[in-house]
């Protein structure tokens, strides 16, 4: 039987153990719960399974019958700090916490994968390894994984490697989107305080005041932005929280702000850390003020390996058939942890559509929304891409 009916003939089980995952949504690097509902899937599969030391990681390895090179498939696992407001029969238990970013998709999916794979191992010539990773939403739970071995965990390092991401609009349920070279953003934090000397607001020639020299800051990042970098290759800087005084008669000693700054390339990516502290120390210097910057590079760009992207793109058109795949014309603006796997490892990075039948992908509530929904009917696609990935990639046209 093709792979994709056998993952049809599953998906009732896949759907239930997704199901389960959403109603105990965790967050963080520590998953205790969904960590166990994944090690109860694998049981009785002839997987080597070896837990994390800091982190609630799965780490899998199949190891098949014939000798040949390594594959890494990997889901994530973690939800948000989000109320879910969708009132499905499944809906999170847990206020405040909601697979709001389909991850228990992604998790419940590559279980299917394994229970596909381990069946057939016999005709395997190579290994997998299943990645589950914890803290994909900003804890970087990947390179964590990567810390504590993920990568040499069938002994040889893989010579390719793959994730899935589930999209709750944006793509028409079970389209897949992929692209060779950059496909998500690299985000970094930025922290700014200002110093001065505080004063009454009438006598601002006696105090040295911070706010118009934050203001500045705000605006000349802007144009550093224009002034530096190729706007064929593209930066993003938003200052989304600024905080100065308390009240209209007093100059303030300080001033702080926040801002996020995205960026497609590497070279990009280490221009904005040496560009943007440069530029709020030298203005405050020049208005007699002195600033901190901290400048924290938290994800770097998710750049999926062209050979890897051609080949997903390959496989996705042969088992599902043309039309099915496309091939997306910039990368996303969204950030993501896969990144430090691909850093390491040629592989491909591909979103899969998971709109809900009867709703619109351009006005579906997007991925982190409390109303997000992901429907059951991916699974089963989805769950047949990592296994045709892995098995194709290891020389299997099943
Ligand atoms: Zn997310
Ligand atoms: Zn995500």
């Amino acid at each position: 039987m093709p792979v994709r009916d056998e993952a049809a003939a599953i998906a009732g089980d896949i759907a239930e153990l997704r199901h389960a995952i959403h109603r105990e949504p965790e967050i963080g690097l520590d998953l205790p719960k969904t960590q166990a509902k994944v090690l109860d899937a694998l049981a009785g599969l002839p997987l080597e399974i070896s837990t994390g030391q800091g982190l609630s990681s799965v780490t899998a390895v199949l190891r098949g019958g014939q000798p040949g090179p390594v594959v890494l498939l990997r889901g994530d696992m973690d939800a948000l700090p989000v109320t879910e407001e969708t009132g499905l029969p499944w809906a999170s238990a847990i206020p405040g916490a909601m697979h709001a970013c389909g991850h228990d998709l992604h998790t419940a999916m590559l279980a299917g994968a394994a229970r596909l794979l381990c069946a057939r191992q016999a005709d395997i010539g190579g290994s997998v390894i299943f990645m589950f990773q914890p803290g994909e939403e900003g804890y970087a739970g990947a390179r964590h994984m990567i810390n504590e071995g993920v990568l040499d965990a069938a002994g040889p390092r893989p010579v390719a490697a793959y994730g899935l991401h589930v999209t709750a609009n944006r793509l028409p349920c079970g389209m897949f989107s992929t692209r060779p070279g950059p496909m998500l953003a690299a985000a970094d934090q930025i922290t700014a305080t200002v110093r001065g000397r505080g004063g009454h607001a009438s006598q601002p020639h006696l105090a040295a005041d911070p706010i118009p020299a934050i203001c500045e800051m705000v605006l000349a990042l802007q144009t550093m932005v224009t002034r530096n970098f190729d706007p064929f290759d593209p930066v993003v800087v938003t200052v989304g929280s600024l905080h100065a005084g308390a009240t209209d008669n007093v100059i303030s000693d300080h001033a702080t702000f926040l801002a996020t700054a995205r960026s497609y390339s590497a070279t990009s990516q280490a221009k904005l850390t040496k560009l943007v502290p440069r530029l709020i120390t030298d203005i405050a210097t020049a208005h007699g003020l002195t600033a901190d910057v901290d400048y924290a590079t938290e994800y770097p760009v998710t750049v999926n390996d062209e050979a890897e992207a051609a080949f997903a793109g390959e496989t996705i058109t042969t088992v599902f058939g043309a039309g099915r795949g496309e091939t997306a014309r910039f990368p996303i603006a969204g950030a993501e942890d896969f990144s430090f796997v691909l850093q390491e490892v040629p592989g491909a990075f591909v979103f899969l559509g998971a709109v809900p039948a009867g709703c619109d992908p351009l006005t579906a509530p997007t991925n982190h929304s409390a109303a997000a929904v992901f429907d059951d009917a991916a699974l089963a696609e989805g769950t047949a891409l990592y296994a045709e990935l892995a098995l194709r990639r290891l020389g299997l046209g099943a």
